[in-house]
């Protein structure tokens, strides 16, 4: 297949574009578009053939579900079954944002598009491209991170052509994500609303809004069989290609371990990278060092951190090492896809 590509900003969008994208959509192809967390992949959402064709561009399990993108707030009563009181003062607080939520299905709603399931993730985004062609493709657009499964998801559509380059029918480049991370996931489905994944909408500000929240765990705990399941926790996640490791501890205990590790791995001939801070990137002797921003500032954290993963595979680099950060407010997700990215592996240093 040959992926048409368009290029355009928020402020300036291209209708010509915007009206193919639709056309594509509405006859069952694929486009990657720009929203303010990750690039998403998009396919009709009550076309069971798009959302199969979503599973087999990205390479992703049949049981990983879809999140439905809306372009109008009284859409949600078209994808859910009841939109509860909940529901609609979250969607009234953070939508359009990046807030996704679960609420029972519609029968009208093809399971091939829910994984299976009979709930429904629900998000309205704010980026302007995102809402035009949803609104162009029909207003219901089903759409998971525009990566090959298992791969950090693209915070640019130079990252959405490496892994879908022939794969899909158009991409549409909208420049750099302004978040950098997907959005938050809750689940409304339950006695007590549920994170399923941290995100910009943090915990606290959930709470403002509905009082009792479960935060979720920071990461689903494999063993634990009474734990709530968010699907697709199974799989393997964001991971680069390198040994990723987070280490945690007082500052100068992170540095020597971390040093200590890049010698005994140049000694092995191994490319070592460092995920650090503005703070910290001049104290390790590492070959690739990155740092993720200010520590102070934790959205730079949060957009960077997906570019730098997938920069350390073009780099070679075969052993990572990233500092751990707060896992409160943002930090969480930060938190949350670092260890999801790890395998969950970090080294607590006393
Ligand atoms: P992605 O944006 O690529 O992470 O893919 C969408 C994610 O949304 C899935 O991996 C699930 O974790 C989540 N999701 C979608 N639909 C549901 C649902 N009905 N119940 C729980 N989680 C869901
Ligand atoms: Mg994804």
């Amino acid at each position: 297949m040959n992926t048409i590509y368009a290029k355009m900003t928020e402020e300036e969008i291209d209708r010509e574009q915007i009206r193919l994208a639709g056309e594509i959509l509405r006859r069952g192809g694929l486009v990657a578009f720009p929203t303010e967390t990750v690039y998403g992949l998009g396919g009709d959402a009550f076309n069971p053939e798009s959302s199969r064709k979503i599973y087999a561009a990205k390479g992703r399990p049949s049981d990983n579900p879809l999140i439905v993108h809306i372009c109008r707030l009284e859409d949600m009563e078209r994808v859910a079954a009841r939109v509860t009181r909940e529901a609609r003062l979250l969607a009234e607080a953070f939508w359009p944002g990046p807030l996704t939520i679960i609420l029972p299905k519609r029968p009208e709603l093809p399971l091939e598009t829910t994984g299976g399931l009979d709930t429904v993730a629900i998000r309205f985004p704010s980026n302007k491209i995102a809402k035009a062609m949803i609104d162009a493709g029909g207003g219901f657009i089903a759409a998971p991170s525009a990566n090959r499964s298992g791969r950090p998801s693209p915070t640019l559509a130079q990252y959405c052509r490496e892994d879908l380059d022939g794969r899909v029918d158009m991409i549409i480049d909208g420049g750099q994500v302004g978040l950098g991370l997907e959005s938050t996931i809750i689940d409304l489905t339950d006695t007590t609303p549920i994170i399923l994944r941290p995100g910009f909408v943090t915990w606290e500000k959930l709470q403002e809004v509905l009082g009792n929240v479960n935060a979720g765990s920071l990461v689903p705990d494999l063993n634990d069989e009474t734990a709530p399941k968010a699907p697709g926790m199974k799989y393997r996640h964001y991971a680069p290609q390198g040994n990723l490791t987070i280490v945690d501890g007082p500052q100068d205990k992170v540095t020597a371990y971390i040093n200590e590790k890049i010698s005994i791995h140049r000694s092995e001939g191994i490319r070592t990278g460092v995920i650090c801070t503005e703070e910290t990137k001049n104290v390790y002797a590492a070959d690739l060092v990155k740092s993720a921003g200010s520590r102070e500032d934790e959205e730079s954290v949060a957009r960077e951190l997906f570019r730098i993963l997938r920069e350390f595979d073009d780099e070679g680099a075969g052993e990572i090492y990233a500092e751990s950060f707060d896992s409160t407010g943002i930090g969480r997700a930060v938190m949350n896809r670092l260890l999801k990215a790890a395998g969950q592996r970090i080294v607590h240093l006393g």
